[in-house]
């Protein structure tokens, strides 16, 4: 095998072991939560704290309102006990009833509306919780397949790796040289194939001397890219 072909194989390889490495990248960086799971998590957070909160004014309120009918009863236990005989003192007990009734009332208005306000939030937060559930479920199921693929490409970059060991031991040290400094300086792509009198490199006809040289199996680079050229 000539030298061009040993190092137009090395190519090939390298390019493969590239794109795998490019694709292993993007499996490793598809494995992070996408940006809409996490905003789902982050409005299904708040409208859970929203939710939280006015449960909690709620709660008070019902305090509240036991308070009030518990002072209520006492009051009206007092009235309708006898014990108390002094006119001035029954009217203002009626009154104070009265009075406590209506706060009653009023307050049992505002748990009303507060109950109306809660079932509406409970209603924003499974909507929240159902899209998180439905796009974290989407992720367990994408995430399952990139770890299956994960698996595979490193097993094929591994024996991609391997091949190249071996190959590169067919490559004369100075030309393996010059093909790094190439590659470097090239994106990766040291080596073009000359077809029809062409470097497929940068698609320029070369000239005569170079493809005599070629013809005769001599190592040769294209004059304007500097590449080695393998005839295909
Ligand atoms: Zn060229």
């Amino acid at each position: 095998m000539s030298q061009a072909q040993v190092l137009y194989d090395l190519q090939q390889i390298d390019n493969e072991i590239r794109a795998e490495k490019q694709r292993l990248g993007e499996v490793l960086r598809l494995q992070k939560e996408p940006a809409a799971l996490l905003a789902a998590r982050e409005r299904a957070a708040a409208a859970r704290a929203d939710l939280q909160q006015w449960q909690a004014q709620h709660k008070d309120l019902t305090l509240e309102i036991a308070s009030v009918a518990e002072k209520a009863r006492r009051s009206e236990e007092r009235l309708y006990s006898g014990s108390v005989k002094n006119p001035k003192e029954l009217t203002d007990l009626q009154n104070e009833l009265e009075a406590l009734g209506r706060r009653r009332a009023a307050l049992e208005d505002d748990a009303l509306l507060m109950m109306m306000e809660i079932d509406e939030r409970k209603g924003i937060l499974a909507v929240a919780d159902d899209e998180v559930a439905s796009r974290a479920g989407e992720f367990t199921d994408a995430s399952a397949a990139l770890r299956q693929e994960q698996q595979t490409l490193a097993l094929h970059l591994n024996s991609l790796l391997e091949k190249r060991g071996r190959h590169v031991t067919l490559a004369e040290p100075a030309l393996l040289k010059s093909y790094d400094a190439i590659s470097r300086q090239k994106n990766g792509l040291a080596v073009a194939g000359l077809q029809a009198n062409k470097c497929l490199g940068c698609r320029l006809t070369l000239s005569s001397a170079v493809i005599r040289a070629a013809d005769q199996g001599k190592l040769v680079y294209c004059e304007n890219c500097g590449r080695i050229l393998c005839p295909i």
